[in-house]
């Protein structure tokens, strides 16, 4: 019994290898061949998926990005590629997890919280040092919305005009719900050093963007969870890089995590939500099982309903697909009964103004 529970939890702990993953891009001219792709990506063990975000999307019109061992890489090529164009993004996905990490270690060595380099990741400790030692209480204020079960911290930010009376309109940004989407703390991190730095004269901005356009951005109460899964988003430091989930148990089965960005009521289970626990996909068994839809939820209510100004708009930044999408976005179909809460074109605005 105690053997196989060192067995166990050996083979938890262990840091999963990708060692010659590859990662590739195959684009195909026929729908009929499109059946034939999906079912093979459906069936390799070691996939992972990037675009687009499920197999059910996918289509000869849009080329498929996933990574995947050498071994089933080489089945792909031999099973499709007489009618496929794929090409290889990415030869050794393996030594590049192992490069980054080996960097990110030395870039930050010795370093603390607000001397931390913005051209790198950083670990979930290292962001929360980051988050508590810029939090001045001038511009810039914190707050612990809640603790996830592995017992870290979650952080909300309020950045903006620091008088509990003031009426500007409130922007809620939630960055990092899924785990190996690196790059969204990062942006959060720089988009509040970028304004930070703004506010003390510093222009940080590209030529096409003027600091008066910062400061116009400052005109609202932005709200900003930096990192919205902290377990999952130390996992991929510590054991997988390609973890999504959080990390929360489910009870009745082996695998770990749910998908906390298909915890949402609208849409749950239908398209992109997975009703299998071991899937990357899984939206939980309803709408906000988890410890940390929860603490998004109750932590947005609240600004809602606080006084001051209105919740003008609320963004949730992703990586690696290039897409704008505007709620309900669980389709791709028209918007059914659109909420005359929803400002799309003061929406689009902000994030065209976001994005330069
Ligand atoms: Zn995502």
């Amino acid at each position: 019994m105690r053997l196989a529970f060192l067995v166990l939890f050996g083979f938890a702990v262990a840091e999963k290898n990708y060692d010659r993953f590859k990662v590739l891009r195959a684009s195909w001219e026929d729908s009929e061949q499109t059946e034939i792709v999906g079912s093979l990506l459906e069936r390799f063990e070691t996939m992972n998926l990037w675009e687009p975000e499920s197999l059910e999307n996918i289509k000869y019109t849009q080329a498929v990005d996933f990574m995947v061992s050498e071994e089933e890489a080489l089945l792909f090529r031999e099973q499709v590629g007489s009618f496929s164009e794929i090409k290889t993004l990415i030869d050794d996905a393996g030594k590049i997890i192992n490069e980054q990490k080996v960097e990110q270690k030395r870039a930050t060595q010795g370093l603390r919280g607000a001397s931390y380099p913005y051209d790198q990741f950083l670990t979930y400790p290292q962001l929360e040092e980051w988050i508590l030692e810029n939090s001045d209480e001038e511009l810039m204020s914190s707050e612990v919305i809640g603790t996830t079960i592995e017992g870290r911290k979650i952080y909300g930010v309020h950045l903006g005009d620091q008088d509990p009376t003031s009426d500007k309109k409130k922007v809620f940004i939630e960055c990092n719900i899924h785990a190996r989407e690196w790059i969204t703390p990062s942006t959060c991190r720089y988009f509040i050093h970028m304004l930070r730095s703004a506010k003390n004269g510093v222009d940080l901005t590209p030529s096409s963007f003027s600091m008066q356009d910062l400061l116009d951005i400052l005109e609202h109460n932005w709200y900003i969870i930096v990192s919205m899964n902290p377990d999952g988003y130390q996992y991929t430091f510590d054991h997988d890089r390609m973890w999504r989930k959080n990390r929360e148990p489910n009870d009745g089965s082996q695998c770990i995590g749910t998908d906390v960005n298909r915890q949402f009521p609208v849409g749950h289970l239908t398209e992109g939500g997975s009703p299998n626990p071991c899937h990357f996909g899984y939206a939980g068994s309803a709408p906000f099982t988890t410890r940390e839809a929860n603490i998004w939820k109750d932590w947005f209510m609240a600004l809602r309903n606080a006084g001051g100004g209105d919740m003008h708009a609320q963004i949730s930044v992703h990586s690696y697909s290039q897409l704008i999408m505007p709620p309900w976005a669980s389709d791709r179909l028209a918007i059914p009964d659109e909420p005359e809460d929803i400002d799309y074109k003061g929406s689009m605005h902000l994030l065209e103004t976001l994005s330069h």
